[in-house]
């Protein structure tokens, strides 16, 4: 559907609260246990998951890195190396994967061993191309009991944008470089007026008043104060993520059905350099052109990211970035999408470069699709880098006949 100017949709892009899938927590779990615990969870394109899949009645202090929505489906979002608010902290979800089943193109029901490492390598993180994932062995990493979770919101209309242009400048220098307990994104929506609201969601892994004396020190510009934040327990958090208000309670992460359903288009951008002061007013104008519905999310790299290297999965974009950029453009109209390819486009000297990197999971046709595989190392080397031609090689040793395919998926070499 298409949205109309006064209805945002309450909770998105942070999510519909649509879970359909729940880990247990087995008994043999010890909260005091630091190292990571491996968990069986079953994967379909229809079962959901996030960070708020894991059943913590037995535990408050375990957690695992997957995604911000709880709408996300667990098959693709790995599949597609997902991150969420504790990448900073622990990487990736696939890099908390320690054994897959898998149907291969033969009818074969296969584990990590009897696939072998290549074939494993390759489905965390390379796509729908590989076979249908039937379960998935993941560890569960260490969270404190309490943690921290806070949002700062600012409402800046057009021609008053100088403060709050300072602040993101500000924030694109040091949200990498904060302690990795400290995940800010930032997010930028439209509003009614030509004005346009900017969000900090935060998360620090431990208590307030020492997040609030790290941001006292490095980023005071943000004016983070103690009535900002919410003592919870990790798997709460997942709510606040969501939108939803404190005292949710957390059966509310079990229901299912979306209000509402919504046509988007999505882009995304990998940024190194800071953008400049001057390129940020003149973004916010074009966003606000677009009007009500045009929103984008920055999520900071650095920490764990920097020191996982780009080969360990097919996921290349780990050392050396300092935000992933996601473009919403909530409109099923197509002369709307068009403005929102100008609006990449005006971005391109600002981000990475040469390939113009994108992620995975924020799939993007614009960018190349197959065709008869001319076209697919152009994409390929922007979602997957130097990657891509060993996913091929993969691709053709287990699937030589393309039986797996989509738009976008990985071609085996011709015969
Ligand atoms: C509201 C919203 C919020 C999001 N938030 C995040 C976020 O916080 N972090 C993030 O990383 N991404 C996020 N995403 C992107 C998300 O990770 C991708 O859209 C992902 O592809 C969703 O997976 P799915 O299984 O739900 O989707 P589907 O559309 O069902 O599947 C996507 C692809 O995976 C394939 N696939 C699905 N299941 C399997 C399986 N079992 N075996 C083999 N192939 C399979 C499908 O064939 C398809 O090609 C978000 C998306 C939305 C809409």
């Amino acid at each position: 559907m298409v949205l109309e100017d006064h209805e945002m949709p309450n909770g998105w892009p942070l999510g519909l609260g649509n879970l359909n899938m729940r880990l247990r927590v087995t008994e043999s779990l010890h909260p005091a246990e630091t190292e990571p615990h491996p968990l069986h969870t079953p994967s379909s394109s229809c079962s959901s998951f996030s960070s708020s899949n894991l059943d913590t009645e037995k535990s408050k202090t375990h957690a695992f890195p997957g995604g911000v929505c709880p709408s996300v489906g667990v098959g693709g979002h790995f599949i597609g190396a997902g991150y969420g608010n504790l990448m900073r902290k622990h990487g990736l979800s696939v890099d908390n994967i320690i054994d897959a089943q898998l149907v291969d193109v033969n009818g074969k029901i296969l584990n990590r061993k009897s696939m072998g490492e290549d074939h494993f390598w390759a489905i965390r993180g390379g796509g729908a191309s590989f076979g249908v994932i039937l379960s998935w062995k993941i560890k569960l990493v260490s969270v404190p009991e309490v943690v921290t979770f806070f949002l700062v919101k600012k409402l800046i209309k057009q021609g008053a944008t100088t403060s709050i242009t300072d602040l993101v400048y500000r924030w694109q220098q040091v949200a990498d470089t904060l302690p990795q307990d400290i995940f800010i994104r930032l997010e930028m929506s439209v509003e009614k007026n030509e004005s346009i609201q900017f969000q900090f969601f935060g998360q620090y892994l431990g208590q307030p008043h020492t997040l609030l004396s790290i941001m006292n020190q490095q980023f005071p510009e943000l004016g983070l104060q103690q009535k900002d934040c919410i003592k919870s327990s990790w798997i709460e958090t997942t709510l606040y993520w969501d939108n939803k208000p404190k005292g949710t309670s957390l059966g509310n992460l079990l229901y299912r059905m979306p209000n509402q359903s919504f046509s988007f288009k999505v882009k995304s951008d990998y940024v190194i350099t800071p953008i400049s002061k001057a390129v940020l007013e003149e973004l916010w104008r074009k966003m606000i052109k677009m009007g009500m519905g045009m929103i984008m999310q920055w999520n900071p790299y650095g920490g764990r990211m920097n020191q996982i290297s780009e080969s360990e999965t097919p996921f290349p974009h780990r050392s050396g970035y300092k935000f992933l950029i996601q473009y919403w453009y909530y409109t099923q109209d197509n002369s709307k999408v068009e403005l929102l390819r100008k609006l990449y486009d005006f971005m391109a000297p600002h981000v990475s470069k040469l390939p113009r990197e994108a992620f995975l999971n924020y799939r993007d046709l614009d960018i190349g699709t197959n065709q008869n595989g001319a076209n697919s190392s152009i994409f390929g080397a922007k979602y997957f880098k130097g990657n891509f031609e060993r996913l091929v090689r993969v691709k053709t040793k287990v699937d030589p006949d393309n039986f797996f395919r989509n738009e976008q998926s990985i071609p085996p070499l011709p015969k």
